[in-house]
């Protein structure tokens, strides 16, 4: 069984598995097969979410795992994600109940509020300098979910309703949630500087985890120390940078060089005897950061699980990072609002 490495998590010292299994756009059919599968790969920590739509299905594949007798809910590390339309007070422990229901559990190992989205006008956006980007953040009105699953970015009707709850009402029902033992960490995901250092201003338990995308288009260099210096743990996610935007048809995606492919990344994987995709999740490690790839492949589930048994070199882990052209492919952008055309903020994971 491969050994993966495990970072401390602070405020409750739990141990978080460096690399896990990223749930987002595992089908319903497949999901449970793959979960369980990848327990028997020898993953433990799977990152769900509200958004990705299989919680249930994710969930039957724990149990089956558990019910064999392979792992124990203890051995597991289980994340999901609390939806932008679930952000008033009143929302949370609801929402969070019904997916720990899908989930067929207890408690969550960690929760995070997935996104704090910011709207712009084109207009205002583009006279706005870097550094107030984000500091306007919204929440989208509540949409049922029966009525609507997994609702996205806009009501039934086609709309994008901001409202008015504030990240510090949405962080203290989180943190109510790890009182009443709900969640036994509360995280951020697409936060950016800013909305951090605001965050550590009034929050009475600390976040985490900052979850955020990362690879070497995207190197997140300020960020991720800023959040180092915090003492917040850090998971980068679509570690193979376009290849995950091309499953979704995207332009960006395709208009880009595939990292997996590229001579630099190509190179170093030769020299070390090991895939391109082993070398990416690599540096993500080395530079400290936890990983959550998705594969529905048995050799890359166990490929992707194995990538600390080797050591990049520090010019190597240099090189690929100056790969860096600060591009960010999970920008859902060109949401309209009150008929203009808006921007949902582009600098959601940066620093400054
Ligand atoms: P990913 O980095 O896991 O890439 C997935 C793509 O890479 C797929 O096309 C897959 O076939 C391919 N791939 C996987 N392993 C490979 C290998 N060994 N060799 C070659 N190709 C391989 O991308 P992702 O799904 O965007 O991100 C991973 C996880 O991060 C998601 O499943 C989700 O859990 C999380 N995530 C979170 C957010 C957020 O807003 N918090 C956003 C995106 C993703």
């Amino acid at each position: 069984m491969v050994n993966v490495p495990t970072v401390k998590l602070q405020p409750t010292g739990q141990e978080m598995p460096l690399v896990g299994f990223g749930l987002w756009k595992v089908t319903n059919k497949t999901c449970a097969d793959t979960v369980y599968n990848a327990i028997k790969t020898g993953y433990r920590l799977f990152d769900g979410a509200f958004d990705y739509g299989n919680e249930k299905e994710a969930g039957q594949g724990v149990k089956r795992a558990i019910d064999e007798g392979l792992v124990k809910r203890e051995d597991l590390f289980i994340v999901s994600k609390l939806w932008n339309t679930f952000h008033e007070r009143e929302r949370v422990k609801p929402i969070t109940k019904t997916q720990l229901e899908w989930w067929g559990l207890e408690y969550f190992d960690l929760f995070l509020i997935h996104f704090r989205m910011s709207p712009f006008s084109k207009i205002v956006y583009a006279s706005m300098r870097s550094a107030d980007v984000g500091l306007i953040a919204v929440a989208l009105e509540y949409v049922d979910p029966a009525v609507s699953y997994p609702s996205g970015w806009r009501t039934p009707d086609g709309s994008l309703k901001p409202i008015k709850a504030s990240i510090q009402e949405t962080w203290q029902a989180m943190e109510e949630l790890v009182d009443e033992g709900l969640v036994r960490n509360v995280g951020i995901s697409n936060f950016q500087g800013a909305l951090i250092l605001d965050l550590l201003r009034y929050c009475r338990i600390r976040p985490a985890t900052l979850q955020i995308e990362q690879h070497p288009y995207l190197v997140q260099h300020d960020l991720i120390r800023l959040a180092k210096s915090e003492g917040i743990a850090i998971t980068g996610y679509s570690s193979f940078g376009p290849a995950s935007f091309r499953e979704l048809d995207w332009k960006k995606a395709f208009d880009t060089p595939t990292l997996l492919e590229h001579p630099t990344i190509t190179t170093i994987a030769k020299k070390h005897n090991k895939t391109p995709a082993q070398v990416l999740l690599r540096w993500s490690t080395q530079r400290g950061l936890a990983v959550i790839p998705k594969s529905n492949s048995q050799d890359r589930l166990l490929e992707n699980l194995d990538v600390n048994s080797f050591n990049l070199e520090e010019s190597e882990i240099q090189d690929i990072s100056g790969l860096d052209r600060n591009l960010r492919f999970n920008n859902p952008i060109d949401v309209s609002y009150n008929g203009l055309s808006l921007y949902l903020v582009s600098g959601m994971n940066t620093y400054h």
